[in-house]
């Protein structure tokens, strides 16, 4: 066996394992050792039943001291018993696992790990994990990891069949040669990738994420600096007219707002670029709410005006369905078509868009990944936009901007990055920021709280809905999941409606859901026809429904502050007072004073850069950030210093490095970029 072979030759693993694996991507060796775990778990000494506080992972030591009883509730059968120890008792829940009554006899000793929750005013541990004493002695102190599961395959045997092949991890060779490693004070990515999976210690776990986070930013600036390369005077096809511009103008005199002054900045710096000898390639940075649309919309007018095509891409149908509905308000009176394309039309809808693309029948079109998967032809390609491009690669801007002949290109982001962070992500593009939010907003209320607040949200939403106005309700899972406690918008949603009892309309949306549903679900949210969303962060990117005025975050602690700065950004879109609610569930201070920078400031640019300067290093567990690229392991914010070091690297080696990363391209499978 040897660091390619299938996983099929892994001991104790056939044809029924090999296929769970598949599911997660997972077909040789290589790719075990390169699946970085989600989370780790730290096995602490055992706490007395009376000193459990709620909402934190714990271990008992206790005896069972009652029979299992089990009942049904809805979807669920519930079984339960209490167990004892010399302080207290406590009660054990567990969900649809009829067989635990074989499992736990009375007298029985073990420690029970799980997190405390409350259930009706009691103190429960629901789905604890069991050891017996000698068990849990090898464990404590060590921390475990935890990985992405499907059902059928469980954290304890996934740990095991890594453990299996982790030694084969010295035969990855590195994108970076021996001698800048030691350069830049690096450790081998073979033992990065060792010890991510099995860490002595937090101190060696962050210091080899760390490692595996300057070969992702390695690389990606490497194919920056390619496409900058590549885009240095390429000579212009689609030059705007200064005809367009004066018609231009009375559009923007005639929208039922004027615009601020750095959305007008923004506008003429497009305008410039696009009507020079030279392609354009330019980011609009903007925080959320800043009205980075009607910019996008502007170019893609002006474009239309001087004769060309215009697309304006988005990550999430949902977000091309919400813009393609707003353009249509404000482009077809003036006579620009506007088309729609997205993965769930049918083949025939998508033949006639196509067919329209190609005959000029389509003057912009708006849609999703779609826009690049499925080739279609253009007349005239002019300019391509990308909304909230934080979910998009230089993969996709790449290919994207190679549709037609040369179009110009437009990146829309809402991420905050520092400035100085900016200049090196996005070294291929110019850049410009809108930093100044419209007038006559409301500023968002916040509350940073714990879970006992819950109550008092519930009626708070309860009286907000009253007066037709709706909320959003965040939880980082889609549903329940071993090894994870965090809230999930399934059972969330649940328990809301039994809380509501159906007086407020309750709905759920996740990322697993067909674009259908999710469809659907939008339209009546937006409608109004429901009041509060249960949702995953899929709606963190662009939504627009002014009507909502709560946004309440469960499990704050576990996202970034940028991102839930996204997710704020989701109300306060319209007239009314809007509200935003972090439920923080982690006790420490820490974790306090982090989420208490959102509570103080609405001010996107400012909280980056708090950010950058609390976290430092940095607490990653569970904030890993959603970050500008889709970096596995790498946060701008956190690994600063690697991104600067992997810079250095970059501009002072690129020869080799490049070379370097040809033979990954040329796929010589022990080569790791990650
Ligand atoms: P984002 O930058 O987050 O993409 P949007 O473009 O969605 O923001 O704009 C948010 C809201 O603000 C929209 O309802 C939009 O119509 C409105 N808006 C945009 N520019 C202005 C302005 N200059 N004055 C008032 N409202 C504006
Ligand atoms: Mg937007």
């Amino acid at each position: 066996m040897n660091i390619n072979s299938s996983i099929l030759e892994v001991k104790g693993i056939g044809e029924k394992t090999a296929k769970l694996y598949q599911k997660l991507n997972i077909n040789t060796v290589k790719d075990l050792i390169m699946n970085i775990p989600r989370d780790y778990l730290s096995y602490d000494e055992p706490t007395r039943i009376a000193d459990i506080k709620e909402g934190v992972r714990v271990a008992i030591y206790a005896k069972v001291s009652s029979r299992v009883t089990s009942v049904k509730r809805g979807r669920y059968n519930i079984s339960s018993f209490n167990v004892t120890d010399s302080s207290g008792y406590l009660q054990l829940t567990f969900f649809n696992s009829p067989y635990i009554k074989n499992v736990y006899k009375i007298g029985d000793s073990y420690i029970f790990v799980g997190t405390v929750k409350n259930k009706f005013g009691k103190k429960v541990l629901e789905m604890p994990e069991h050891y017996t004493e000698q068990q849990y002695r090898i464990m404590t102190k060590s921390m475990q990891p935890v990985y992405n599961l499907t059902s059928g395959l469980s954290n304890k045997s996934f740990q095991k069949t890594v453990r299996d092949v982790i030694c084969f991890a010295g035969q990855i060779t590195d994108i970076l040669p021996e001698e800048l490693r030691v350069k830049y004070s690096l450790m081998t990515m073979s033992e990065a990738l060792m010890n991510v999976h099995f860490p002595r210690n937090i101190e060696i776990l962050k210091d080899s994420l760390r490692r595996i986070a300057f070969n992702e930013f390695l690389v990606f600036l490497l194919e920056v600096n390619r496409l900058r390369a590549e885009n240095v005077a390429d000579k212009s096809s689609y030059k705007i007219t200064e005809e367009a511009k004066v018609r231009l103008e009375s559009f923007l005199v005639s929208l039922p707002y004027s615009l601020t002054g750095a959305q007008k900045k923004a506008i003429d710096d497009i305008l410039n670029d696009m009507s020079s000898e030279y392609v354009m390639n330019r980011l609009v940075q903007g925080d959320v709410g800043s009205g980075k649309t009607v910019v996008a919309a502007a170019a893609l007018y002006a474009t239309v005006l001087s004769g060309y095509q215009g697309a304006l891409m988005v990550p999430t149908e949902v977000l091309a369905v919400q813009h393609y509905e707003d353009f249509q308000k404000m482009f077809t009176k003036l006579g620009v078509k506007v088309g729609l394309l997205t993965g769930s039309l049918s083949i025939k809808e998508k033949r006639a868009v196509y067919e329209k693309l190609k005959n000029g029948d389509i003057d912009i079109i708006i849609g999703t990944q779609a826009l690049i998967q499925e080739k279609p032809e253009y007349k005239n390609l002019g300019l391509v936009c990308t909304d909230e491009q934080h979910r998009f690669g230089v993969k996709q801007r790449e290919k994207l901007s190679l549709k037609g002949d040369h179009p110009h290109t437009l990146i829309m982001s809402a991420t905050p990055i520092p400035r100085t962070l900016a200049i090196i992500i996005y070294a291929d593009l110019d850049i410009s920021v809108i930093d100044e939010l419209p007038g006559g907003r409301k500023k968002i209320m916040n509350c940073v709280v714990g879970t006992s607040y819950r109550e008092v949200a519930y009626n708070f939403i309860r009286k907000e809905v009253e007066k037709r106005h709706q909320a959003y309700i965040i939880c980082p899972m889609v549903e329940s999941s071993e090894g994870c406690d965090a809230e999930n918008v399934i059972d969330y949603s649940d328990d809301l409606k039994n809380i509501f009892r159906n007086t407020i309309k309750v709905e759920y949306l996740h990322g697993k859901m067909s674009e259908n549903e999710k469809n659907d679900i939008l339209h009546r949210f937006m409608t109004g026809e429901i009041d509060v969303l249960v949702s995953t962060t899929v709606i963190e990117v662009g939504i627009n429904n002014p009507n909502a005025t709560v946004m309440m975050v469960e499990n704050a602690e576990r996202f970034g502050l940028a991102q839930l700065h996204q997710l704020r950004g989701r109300v306060g879109r319209g007239d009314a007072q809007s509200y935003c609610i972090f439920i923080n569930t982690k006790e420490s201070e820490d974790s306090v004073n982090r989420l208490k920078i959102l509570e103080n400031s609405n001010d996107g640019f400012y909280i980056a850069n708090e950010d950058l300067k609390q976290r430092g290093p940095g607490d990653f567990f569970g904030i890993r950030q959603s970050g500008d690229v889709n970096f596995r392991v790498a946060d701008i914010y956190n690994h600063s210093d690697m991104l600067k070091k992997a810079q250095d690297a970059v501009i002072n080696y690129s020869d080799i490095l490049n070379e370097r990363l040809n033979a990954i391209r040329n796929k010589d499978a022990t080569f790791t970029t990650l």
